[in-house]
């Protein structure tokens, strides 16, 4: 599915989006695996709390300053936001039980942008029966 994101950082709820995908494939028992193809993005697993969404996004930029000397800046000038969704990994798996995520009530699905805007792509794959 394609999500289109709004600033150069951001993290988008994607829940709803995997929720309904989930419910379209008709699995009821199985795992659902949710990836990103790209290079500057993730997938993480967090609390949709505004706080703590820019605590995230602040704890990011400190581990990870932009144009810090890094190598890859010399190519394209955004080794900070690689950096940073390797930190964070592509994919996150989440077990599916009786047609439904097993989330916990706080847990939402995030995709975290670290080069935007643009245009992303994110996949979700459920397998069970
Ligand atoms: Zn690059």
């Amino acid at each position: 599915m394609q999500i289109q994101t709004e600033k150069r950082t951001e993290l988008i709820d994607v829940t709803s989006c995997v929720r309904k995908y989930l419910a379209d494939s008709r699995i009821e028992n199985g795992i659902c695996v949710i990836s990103t193809k790209h290079t500057t993005t993730s997938i993480m697993i967090n609390e949709n709390e505004s706080g703590l969404v820019s605590d995230i996004m602040q704890l990011l930029e400190k581990l990870v300053p932009a144009h810090a000397g890094y190598l890859h800046d010399r190519i394209d000038n955004n080794a900070d936001a690689h950096l940073k969704a390797t930190l964070l990994g592509s994919s996150e798996t989440i077990p599916v039980v009786n047609g439904e995520l097993l989330l916990g009530t706080w847990q939402s699905i995030f995709l975290a942008e670290f080069d935007g805007p643009r245009t992303r792509e994110i996949n979700v794959t459920v397998i069970g029966k």
